[in-house]
């Protein structure tokens, strides 16, 4: 008489069961209770599914439960809960803003002030010495001032809140005049006639795509017209046949006319005497240019150029600032004490003659030459890798988030290539690994660019690479 074989299904244990054994319980920690069962739950039914395919037996459940495979895979589920949402990664992609990756990192220095305000109380919106209630960014708006030149600065969450904000204070229910040229798209979700619309302003564009003359602007000026704009065209260039009016021109126009002017400049390069110039990024309007040009209100990002905290600032006439601190929009779009404490830190280092540390700064500045030791000593490390084949290549990296588009930077970067694991499947494995490390994929190779390698990084990301490479 054969032998009656066992049924798998009574062999696999209960959610309960699994929940009481001690290698389960310890990893209830991170992710609660409830979590954890919803996990066990879901490894078990992925294997009652492959008994169901005929995929596992009675000797497989059993050999699974001897080994401690469920609580290993719960392990799994748990570790990529824990590394999920925002995290710290390593960014080998070469592109210096990255908006996916949190763009301008940190001064170590500027990241402790940051952290130092967070956990504890500080002093916002009070001034110390007189007792008096102030405004939470008047420290701030004197050192927009030393560093552009504007009367006046105010701070808000980012750049798109702060050309909102313009546009909503000057142009609510009123006309807003914007050269055909400049009605441009910023990284998908920041289109300028949308944000006009939303600000309830009439959009009045003018002139040609490719040419706008000052004629152009002063022939649409009705008794209507709340603001004259400029928008920098960032992620997007026109060459040939072009004319753009100079900012001076329509910063004339609007005080002729008693019409507001205003520039979002986007990127906002920012020099100071003591800081080896941005000059690589191209052709970029600085922002004491413009405001030297007489525009009412600039506006830029904190965390592009400058390389600070998410951020949008804006700079130009007193009184201008003064109408937008006025506008109930600014309470809704002001920035939080972390943010502050972080762009003041950042501006502090830049008036103070240390730009040049500034992490945004310096990877922007780095040379092709600074960049190979670097890549020199990551393709040594990697060098026996299982399977694959590590050699050093010239290539180009990009400053990115639209700050100066059609610019690269000459850079030195390690290619990888296996033998075993196609590039995108090890650009996965990076990704989701801990740390998370993003490089590229062209080629058909892995290309790790060490422009974006911070320090402290290097040991982390070649044991990444080489765990990513066992087949
Ligand atoms: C980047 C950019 C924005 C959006 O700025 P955020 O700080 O990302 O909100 C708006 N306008 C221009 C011209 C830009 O370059």
């Amino acid at each position: 008489m054969p032998t009656e074989t066992p049924n798998p299904y009574r062999l696999l244990p209960s959610v309960e069961a699994a929940l009481r054994s001690p290698e389960v319980v310890a990893l209830e920690p991170p992710v609660g209770r409830e979590l954890l069962q919803a996990f066990v739950a879901a490894e078990l039914e992925a294997w009652r599914r492959a008994i169901q395919a005929g995929e596992l037996d009675a000797a497989g459940v059993a050999e699974r439960v001897e080994r401690g495979a469920l609580a290993a895979a719960v392990a799994g589920r748990v570790a990529e809960e824990a590394g999920r949402g925002v995290v710290p990664a390593i960014n080998v992609s070469g592109v210096v803003l990255n908006t996916g990756l949190g763009r301008a990192p940190m001064h170590p220095e500027v990241a402790a002030r940051m952290a130092a305000v967070a956990q504890g109380y500080c002093v916002l919106e009070v001034d110390r010495f007189s007792g008096k209630r102030n405004q939470r960014d008047e420290r701030l708006s004197e050192l927009l001032q030393r560093l552009t030149g504007a009367e006046a600065g105010i701070a808000v969450n980012n750049n798109a809140a702060a050309a909102m904000l313009v546009m909503h204070t000057f142009a609510f229910g009123r006309e807003a005049i914007v050269s055909r040229g400049e009605l441009v798209e910023i990284g998908g979700s920041f289109r300028v006639p949308d944000v006009m619309r939303s600000a309830n302003a009439k959009l009045v564009e003018v002139g040609a795509t490719n040419r706008t003359r000052i004629a152009d602007y002063a022939g649409a000026i009705t008794p209507e017209t709340g603001l004259l704009m400029k928008v920098h065209p960032s992620n997007f260039r026109q060459i040939g046949f072009i004319e753009e009016v100079p900012p001076g021109e329509i910063a004339d126009l609007g005080t002729e006319h008693g019409v507001p002017t205003a520039w979002d400049l986007g990127s906002g390069r920012v020099e100071h005497p003591t800081a080896g110039p941005l000059d690589r990024v191209g052709d970029e309007t600085e922002v004491a240019e413009a405001v030297a040009s007489g525009i009412g209100v600039v506006t830029f990002s904190g965390d592009k150029l400058l390389g600070g905290p998410q951020a949008g600032l804006l700079v130009g006439k007193k009184e201008a600032i003064a109408a937008l601190r006025k506008n109930n929009l600014y309470r809704a779009m002001r920035l939080d004490k972390v943010a502050l404490a972080g762009l003041e830190a950042t501006l502090e280092m830049l008036l103070g003659g240390r730009g040049d540390q500034l992490p945004t700064r310096a990877l922007l500045r780095a040379t092709r030459d600074e960049v190979r030791p670097a890549a020199e000593a990551l393709a040594a490390d990697l060098e026996g890798a299982p399977f694959a084949t590590v050699d050093v290549v010239e290539d180009r990296s990009e400053p990115g988030s639209g700050s100066a588009p059609g610019t690269y930077l000459d850079t030195v970067c390690v290619r990888v290539t296996s033998t075993a694991v196609r590039p995108g499947e090890l650009a996965r494995r990076l990704r989701s690994g801990a740390p998370a490390v993003f490089a590229r994929v062209q080629s058909d190779a892995l290309w790790l660019d060490p422009r974006t390698l911070l320090p402290g990084q290097h040991e982390g990301l070649v044991a990444a690479v080489r765990s990513a490479l066992e087949a």
